[in-house]
């Protein structure tokens, strides 16, 4: 179980990651959402989060695919993405999470629509999509 919050400190939230379903998102959505050249992203138990500060300050944003992306309303930090019905998944913003962690993002995804500007760091494999059996 870690912690996390936005950073006004209003949203605070526990959660259990899923290491080995950690990603950087190059998708379009992400890059808007985010403001940046890509997300770190990654996965969690749905059914283990609980926040714990905060929860008038979430505001949602739905998108066309029916994804769900969680904000703070005071300081729009992005905090994580889940489906309508959250069990299906839940994926946190790893750049919110305070509890210090030892590991990395295991892959590139979405890197068809990847920014033009940005070249992905090596090391670790690319998908042009979210690879198959990761939800
Ligand atoms: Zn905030
Ligand atoms: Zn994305």
């Amino acid at each position: 179980m870690v912690q996390g919050s936005c950073l006004c400190g209003q949203v605070k939230y526990q959660v259990e990651l899923i290491p080995e379903k950690t990603f950087n998102c190059h998708c379009s959505y992400c890059r808007k959402a985010h403001g940046a050249a890509f997300v770190t992203l990654v996965f969690a138990k749905a059914d283990s989060l609980k926040i714990t500060n905060g929860k008038d300050a979430i505001k949602e944003h739905k998108n066309d695919l029916g994804g769900v992306r969680a904000f703070c309303s005071n300081c729009g930090t992005r905090l994580m993405n889940y489906a309508p019905d959250k069990n299906m998944y839940l994926s946190i913003a790893l750049s919110t999470v305070d509890t210090p962690v030892n590991f990395a993002p295991v892959a590139h995804v979405n890197i068809e629509s990847k920014a033009s500007w940005h070249e992905p760091y090596e090391g670790i494999p690319q998908f042009k999509s979210l690879p198959e059996g990761v939800l």
